[in-house]
């Protein structure tokens, strides 16, 4: 142990200069291609560890991180693995700044949604590495992204850059299904995040067709789930003799209502400057509707146009999917009861209650009862001018200074309204720039995959935001 230690301190004499020499705010020596090799060797290791949940299995890649994390000389936890329950963990590094500043949290996911192998061109945990791309359940959603923390938060340390925030390097378990990683390490480590300033995790939407970037999406706001059961009591009895008292027709009755409902058009700031920002993209009166998408909803042709774009129109607007469907299973049968489910997704600064009592409004029955399946997440909806904001945007203007950087909503839902509830303010952030088409078939589908040539440009674009944000 000693001779190894007298080793490692003769080392470091040695690397002194280089280190001193890289932490210069001239272009700093690092090998970008051997970073990039690295950075593939941790994500084929990575994603080979199966974290499928159910059941999920993180105590494996949190063990993973460990031993990565403490070889190159950090301090790591393993938390929360009885609570979690058996083979569950989340996981928590900190790289230490000088503290003049608040701290930035890096933050994902460990789990990866299952994968069915018969529609796989590559077994989805083997990590082939084919045609540029590494295969693998995670690589998109997110572990490849983890990876890219990782790597940056590395390198910080390597180089020795100076800090005056503290990095601080988060992996939940769970986001996939109950969220519950993220909501036991918000409620049970408060005082590990209680310098935390910025957050950034899943949730950005880089917009990349054919090989061209149209914007950097930063996701600064999201929907809130607010599911509903919808349920009509009647009197069961022969299908041969229609009553009255059959509650299918009193339930499609209400559906309809709600079918033909147009929730109000609403813009949130966020949303006002995505459509400001993109609208440099196109010309004419699409061009004037975007630049103010506040009045331009007030145009019938403009709305009708907005409101086509099935994406545009989620992120103007409350929305209400109906989607399960229960009566009788047999068809001479009236049933007892019949019922529906209801996808509803606000706007982050809507009231659940109001949106609810306007619903029952809509329906007006009082023998039709609605009942929450899930209830919505703390609201979510960031600042723009900030550091962590502008860091980003002097990066991606490093690399193209015509490169728009702004604000999509995100229509689903992440972890991080569960860290937002802290005060920190919480960026989704999405470092490579992946193909729209690949995004498409391998987020939750099938030949999920990163290409190699992101795993490197996602490390140095992370390990330039870091730096910019000191
Ligand atoms: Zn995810």
């Amino acid at each position: 142990m000693r001779r190894l230690c007298f080793f490692a301190a003769a080392l470091s004499l040695v690397a002194l200069p280089v280190r001193a020499q890289q932490a210069a705010p001239s272009a700093a020596p690092i090998d970008w291609n051997a970073v990039r090799d690295e950075t593939v060797d941790k994500m084929r290791e990575y994603f080979r560890i199966n974290t499928t949940n159910p059941p999920g299995n993180e105590l494996q890649t949190a063990l993973w991180l460990k031993s990565v994390l403490e070889k190159e000389g950090f301090e790591t936890q393993i938390l929360d693995t009885v609570s979690l329950g058996a083979g569950r963990a989340n996981f928590y590094a900190r790289l230490k700044g000088n503290g003049s500043k608040k701290a930035i949290a890096l933050v994902h996911h460990m789990d990866v949604v299952p994968a069915n192998p018969a529609y796989w061109s590559h077994d989805p945990f083997a990590s082939d590495t084919a045609g540029g791309f590494i295969y693998g359940r995670g690589a998109l959603d997110m572990k490849g992204e983890g990876i890219a923390q990782l790597m940056a938060m590395l390198l910080l340390k390597r180089t020795g850059a100076p800090l005056n925030r503290d990095i601080v390097f988060i992996a939940n378990s769970d986001e996939e299904l109950g969220s519950t990683g993220a909501i036991q390490f918000a409620d049970k480590h408060p005082d590990l995040l209680k310098d935390v300033e910025f957050l950034v995790t899943e949730g950005g939407d880089n917009l990349v067709q054919n090989g061209k970037l149209a914007y950097w999406g930063i996701g600064v706001a999201e929907k809130r789930t607010f599911w509903q059961n919808v349920l009509v009591k009647g009197t069961p009895s022969h299908g041969s003799r229609p009553t009255k008292q059959n509650p299918v027709p009193r339930l499609v009755r209400a559906l309809d209502r709600i079918a033909n409902y147009e929730t109000p058009l609403h813009v949130t700031p966020g949303v006002a400057k995505y459509f400001k920002d993109i609208s440099v993209n196109y010309r004419g009166e699409h061009q004037l509707w975007l630049s103010d998408v506040e009045a331009a909803i007030r145009i019938p042709r403009a709305r009708a146009w907005l409101t086509n774009d099935v994406y545009w129109n989620a992120t103007l607007r409350n929305t209400i999917s109906l989607t399960g469907l229960q009566g009788s299973n047999k068809t001479n049968v009236i049933p007892p009861e019949a019922s529906a489910k209801l996808d509803i997704r606000l706007l982050p600064d809507q009231d659940p209650e109001a949106f609810l009592a306007t619903l029952k409004r809509v329906v007006d029955d009082t023998a039709v009862h609605f009942s929450t399946d899930l209830q919505p997440k703390a609201p979510l909806e960031s600042p723009i001018n900030t550091d962590f904001f502008h860091a980003i945007e002097r990066a991606a203007h490093d690399r193209n200074p015509t490169a728009i950087v702004t604000t999509p909503m995100l229509t689903g839902a992440t972890d991080r309204p569960t860290y937002r509830k802290l005060g920190i303010i919480t960026y989704g952030l999405d470092p490579f720039m992946t193909e729209g088409a690949d995004g498409q078939r391998g987020v939750h589908g099938n030949d999920e995959r990163l290409s190699i040539t992101n795993a490197g440009f996602g490390v140095h674009f992370l390990y330039d935001i870091l730096r910019y944000a000191q």
